[in-house]
């Protein structure tokens, strides 16, 4: 560098500075200075010194720190891409003052694809001049003849590979061309990840009652600005179908539209639909994807250039330039729940996002959450109703199997009623489904000499067994051992007795009653991972399976045109775990389970084996009645002022040993505002005491609506002691688990 550039540098004049949140786990923006010159907004991705390292930063509003700007760092970069949107930037704020985490957390989850912050790449490619090479050789013939039939010079270029590859001729082939004058390379922008799709390309014929409820729905989407709509249909009537519609009225106007889903697994048969619809496949966004992938995604997103969008939670953080609607399906699943770092819940945030945006939003399910249903009751949510399975499918006949009266043969744990159904089944070559929540063989394995019971050493959990793999597994923190054949205490041999089922020990009950049956055992921790997955799902789908065991993964959405029998194993597994939604979580998983059969038409049955038949979830679930059981619920909920009518937050103080963990616990209780309307429960032991050789006690706070809980829950951890030593405290607002 010489003299006078670094004079230049030196009196480079600093004129203004700019407050720059950086995608870390900081409680606010940091100040800097912008150099004379630099263009930046609001918004603005860029580059900034912290500490010794270099990253990137956004933008932020809001007062900057009153300092001298000659003592300020300096912003080192701006990015060459679109500033984060005002209503992007308040999402994040949103979502860090609602779940009391630091923004910066909050906003590192929207720059989730750092290497695309730069434009993509233009790429070479090549064009046709109309010149004629010196010499014609077969290849070369066949090159230009391919060229020419595609258009000749007007034609679009082709990339090198892409045209040696459609000739079947050699690179150096089309390097010889070149070289001739034959084509002209020029540079193109990279090709969308995926196409514009088309709103008119595959439009299904709806039945009138789809018809209704999409013109509702359109009607909605019409008038510009928030509005939320709650779609509500039985399983199988085609909510999907129906808010394509909407989707395809929104990319008319060219907006984009953001489509979140519960499940990884179950994008696979979803964007094949889509694209039957819209001619091309939604953008993917989820951890499945390559990184190199999730990077154009982003990009072309902000860039406005992916118009549709399906992904899991995280997508909710994607910068869209023009967004137009959200779509929550299955909004009633827990797995929208992010319990980890910032905990939020995906389909509450979309609401507020897509009020922030001033856009609408549709809450599909068939057995909607709690809040969504009050909602609606309470007219704040638009609802429309989808009452019939379509093409007059018949919904299953469900019937309640009393495990007191019909119990299962000695060391099984099917009723003979559901086993004979079960043949019928396979005798007509329809397909059957058990479902038990419960992966492996069997939750707890004990020595019946000594009463020796193998438990995790991290974890206040039994260990699961797994008898594919030959171990015992700790579902909380991964231990595992080899299955043992003698008892680690008593020494004595096969005396280890597996109590309790798992997907696995159910296959082997059906493989004793039917050893000619084809069964397929799906569950999370299935090996091959989710590819595996999918390729079982369409086996199942294609009728390559007689009998399906599975766990929750095969409860949600998919469409398996054979099957038409669903048995329940355990109904009352998840009743009685202290949280105050279990009697809505069972109902929905069981409904959505038994929603499987019969979706194409051909009449089918569902058994729900259950030790108290009159329970109000298994009333409900054969009544054909859901409203009573939502109302009883609101009931239940407003009396004891429970969420939706009141607020729930759960602190989790975890720690190295108990005593430093419950003496955190007790002084943030201490610490806590007395004149207040919030109660603080607690410290107690969390349900799971002990995670990964962790301490976990829980504080609940518990309060009225109407009340600001996160002010509480600040004052209240501004005012207690830091946590010292190895303890750590995890703030869940409105949390969906009680574990
Ligand atoms: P839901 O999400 O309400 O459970 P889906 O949208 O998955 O229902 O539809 C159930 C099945 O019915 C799917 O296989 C779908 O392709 C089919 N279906 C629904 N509506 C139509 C329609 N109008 N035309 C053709 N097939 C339809
Ligand atoms: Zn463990």
């Amino acid at each position: 560098m010489n003299n006078d550039s670094q004079n230049q540098l030196f009196e480079m004049k600093i004129i203004r500075s700019v407050p720059v949140l950086v995608p870390m786990p900081v409680d606010r923006a940091f100040t800097y200075a912008v150099p004379e010159g630099q263009d930046v907004v609001p918004g603005s991705i860029v580059q900034v010194p912290l500490g010794p390292r270099k990253v990137i930063g956004v933008v932020w509003d809001g007062e900057v720190d009153q300092v001298d700007t000659s003592k300020l760092k300096t912003i080192t970069h701006v990015f060459d891409c679109p500033p984060l949107q005002t209503s992007m930037r308040r999402f994040i704020d949103w979502v860090a003052n609602y779940t009391i985490s630091p923004p910066g957390l909050v906003a590192r989850m929207a720059l989730r694809a750092p290497a695309a912050l730069d434009p993509e790449p233009m790429i070479p490619a090549l064009k046709s001049t109309g010149t004629q090479p010196e010499r014609l050789t077969d290849a070369r013939r066949r090159v230009l003849e391919l060229v020419n039939e595609t258009g000749g010079e007007e034609s679009i270029a082709w990339t090198k590979s892409g045209l040696s590859h459609a000739a079947g001729v050699t690179g150096s082939v089309i390097d010889g061309l070149t070289k001739q004058g034959v084509f002209e390379t020029i540079m193109l922008p990279a090709p969308p990840i995926v196409a514009k799709p088309d709103p008119t390309y595959g439009q299904a014929q709806l039945s009138d009652e789809q018809s209704a409820g999409a013109d509702d729905l359109c009607e909605v989407i019409s008038q510009e600005g928030f509005r939320p709509v709650l779609l509500d249909g039985v399983t199988g009537s085609g909510k999907t179908e129906v808010y394509f519609e909407a989707i395809a009225k929104v990319l008319e106007r060219g907006q984009q539209v953001l489509i979140l889903l519960p499940e990884i697994a179950l994008t696979a048969s979803f964007l094949k639909r889509f694209e039957n619809r819209f001619g091309a496949p939604p953008g993917e966004w989820h951890s499945d994807i390559a990184p190199k992938s999730r990077e154009r995604v982003w990009r072309q997103v902000i860039d406005g250039q992916v118009r549709v969008v399906a992904g899991a939670r995280s997508a909710l953080f994607l910068p869209f330039e023009n967004l137009g609607l959200i779509i929550v399906d299955e909004e009633h699943d827990p797995a929208y729940k992010q319990q980890d770092r910032v905990f939020y819940h995906a389909r509450d945030m979309a609401v507020v996002r897509a009020h922030l945006a001033n856009v609408p939003v549709i809450l599909a399910s068939a057995t909607p959450s709690l809040e969504s249903h009050v909602n609606a009751e309470q007219g704040r949510y638009k609802r429309i109703v989808l009452s019939k399975r379509f093409s007059d499918a018949a919904l299953p006949d469900l019937v309640l199997i009393d495990l007191r009266k019909n119990p299962p043969k000695r060391g099984g744990f099917i009723s003979p009623v559901v086993v004979d159904a079960v043949k019928e089944t396979l005798e007509r070559k329809e397909q059957a489904l058990m479902f038990l929540n419960r992966r492996g063989y069997a939750p707890l394995t004990l020595c019946r000499v000594c009463g020796h019971r193998f438990q995790c050493p991290n974890c206040s959990t039994w260990l699961v067994e797994h008898r594919f793999r030959g171990q015992i597994q700790c579902h909380h923190c991964g231990y595992h051992e080899r299955t043992h054949e003698s008892c680690p205490d008593c020494g004595t041999f096969d005396h280890l007795v597996a109590c309790g089922p798992g997907v696995e020990r159910i296959a082997e009950e059906m493989d004793q009653h039917f050893p000619d049956a084809r069964v397929i055992v799906l569950s999370s921790d299935m090996m091959g991972g989710s590819k595996r997955l999918r390729l079982e799902l369409d086996a199942i789908a294609k009728g390559e399976a007689d009998i399906i065991i599975g766990t929750q993964l095969v409860a949600k959405g998919h469409n398996f045109p054979l099957m038409t029998l669903v048995g329940v194993v355990d109904a009352d597994l998840g009743l009685s775990n202290g949280d105050p939604r279990a009697a809505e979580r069972t109902y929905q998983l069981l409904s959505q389970v038994t929603g499987r059969a019969g979706r194409t038409g051909l009449k089918s049955k569902g058994f729900i084996q259950t030790y108290q038949p009159e329970h109000p979830v298994m009333r409900a679930l054969v009544s054909g009645d859901p409203e009573a059981f939502y109302e009883r619920e609101t009931l239940e909920r407003e009396r004891a002022s429970l969420p939706p009518f009141g607020r729930l937050a759960s602190i989790i103080i975890s720690a190295g040993n108990r005593p430093e963990a419950e003496a955190q616990g007790k002084a943030l209780r201490a610490s806590a505002p007395t004149k207040s309307a919030f109660m603080v429960l607690g410290p107690a032991d969390a349900p799971l005491a002990l995670v990964r050789g962790r301490f976990r006690m829980r504080l609940l706070i518990h309060g009225p609506r109407s009340a600001d809980i996160q002010s509480f829950i600040r004052a209240m951890m501004g005012a207690g002691p830091k946590g010292r030593g190895t303890v750590r405290v995890q703030i869940d607002i409105d949390p969906q688990s009680f574990l």
